[in-house]
């Protein structure tokens, strides 16, 4: 072997500086695990520095759907930042948030008509628990504070956000004592399209019925639960969740930052169901993976009832509200979706994560194997070895990141069949030689 190249001296160097001194989510900054240099990312391959090139199957955590390095996304925000890259939202407002706004109000579920623009799907529960608690306290409610949610959720990582996650996953009892305590009703069981079953809502009615005097809101993930198992539940538990919160006088909080824009293969999760929530969070695939960009939705009436109450106004704005490259971008993303025929496509993406994935089926040691629009899952009965598994991954020419049992994959709208083969026959090889070990 020869002396290695420069690139290869520069790009072990890199790693490097990065294992010393960079945190990457969920790591250890003494112990970290391997990661790997990406040079340049294009449709639905991402190239690394070494020269490798990967097809992607998470789309960067459920966000760059149109693939990345979108001819018609890069042009937009070139041509947004030439024209105004930011402008305080205090006092001031532009053109791309007010198109936005438009855009947005337009395809949501019915009635949620007004909005707030924030930073990140995190920021954005924080931005939605808040409307809700204010509501209560402008009704002069106070003590309608806290909220019902369900077990194997995932909602983000500020505090907020995390006393609403699950509370094992979550780690709740890392921050005892700090994380408020909230009511958490068993998980569905009742899968997507098993026969509905009406003892799988039984736990939340009895905790609504119990504590409706001190709950101010309802938050839950419509359909799939995202990073808290990759569940899919039946759209007849949600319809139950409405009725029994509009009978508690109880809102209804949606977190449709993973499942908005096509993923399940509705626009929105709660299509499902036919319910409109009285708050909706959206983020991730808003702007095409472009930027970390979020917004929350209300009612008219959850609105009006925070401007009558004290103090009068909403208690938040942060210094990046509705930027306006994030505004510009999620436009065009939005409307790239719209002028497609997402609707097919997703099913074409969920035929072939069917037929790609059934490999999986037979294999000892694989539990479940679910597909839902462009989500495809293979769950395990033990927990993978992330460092083997990932590296597995790669040198099969595929972007795959498990967490715990569950492989997943949530690729970009834009990939075509022959990739999809490639990537889920990936999973299935590289899931059968980690078994055989
Ligand atoms: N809610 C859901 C359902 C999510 O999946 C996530 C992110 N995985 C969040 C909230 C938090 O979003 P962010 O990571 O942008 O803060």
């Amino acid at each position: 072997m020869g002396a290695p190249s420069r690139v290869d001296k520069a790009t072990a160097e890199q790693l490097h500086f990065d294992r010393s001194h960079i945190w990457h989510p969920y790591t250890s900054i003494d112990n970290p695990l391997d990661v790997f240099l990406v040079d340049t990312a294009e449709g639905v391959r991402i190239r690394l520095q070494d020269g490798r090139e990967l097809i992607d199957g998470m789309a960067s955590w459920w966000s760059v759907i149109h693939g990345y390095n979108n001819p018609h996304l890069t042009s937009t925000l070139q041509g947004q930042a030439a024209k105004l890259a930011h402008v305080m939202f205090g006092g001031l407002t532009h053109g791309p948030a007010i198109e936005l706004a438009r855009l947005l109000i337009n395809i949501v579920p019915d009635g949620l008509d007004r909005i707030f623009f924030c930073d990140s799907g995190s920021v954005a529960v924080e931005v939605a628990m808040k409307m809700a608690i204010q509501y209560s306290y402008s009704l002069g409610q106070s003590a309608k504070n806290r909220f019902l949610t369900i077990k194997s959720g995932y909602h983000g990582d500020t505090f907020h956000a995390m006393a609403v996650c699950d509370p094992v996953n979550g780690m709740h009892q890392l921050y005892q004592g700090i994380l408020p305590r909230y009511f958490f009703a068993d998980m569905p069981n009742c899968r997507f399209s098993d026969d509905w079953d009406e003892t799988d809502i039984s736990s939340f009615t009895s905790l609504l019925a119990e504590h409706h005097q001190s709950i101010c809101a309802v938050i839950l993930e419509p359909i799939v639960q995202g990073a808290g198992g990759m569940r899919f539940y039946h759209p007849e538990y949600l319809r139950q969740v409405r009725k029994l919160c509009d009978r508690y006088e109880v809102l209804l909080i949606a977190d449709e930052i993973a499942t908005g824009f096509a993923r399940t293969g509705e626009l929105f999760g709660c299509d499902h169901a036919g319910i409109a929530p009285d708050i909706l969070c959206l983020g991730k695939a808003l702007t095409g993976g472009y930027m970390s960009f979020a917004a929350v939705l209300a009612t008219a009436e959850v609105g009006h009832v925070i401007s009558r109450g004290e103090p009068g106004v909403f208690m938040h704005g942060p210094t990046f509200m509705a930027n306006p490259l994030a505004c510009s971008v999620a436009i065009r993303s939005v409307k790239l979706l719209l002028e497609s025929d997402w609707r097919s496509n997703i099913r074409r993406i969920a035929t072939g994560l069917e037929k790609g994935l059934a490999d999986c089926r037979r294999l000892d040691g694989v539990r479940d194997v679910r597909v839902l629009g462009a989500i495809g899952v293979v769950e395990l009965t033990e927990p993978v070895m992330m460092a083997r598994i990932q590296k597995r991954f790669v040198d099969n020419g595929v972007w795959v990141r498990p967490f715990g049992r569950l492989v997943y994959i949530m690729p970009p709208y834009v990939i075509c069949d022959e990739d999809l083969q490639t990537l889920t026959k990936a999973i299935c090889r590289v899931i059968e030689a980690e078994l055989a070990l």
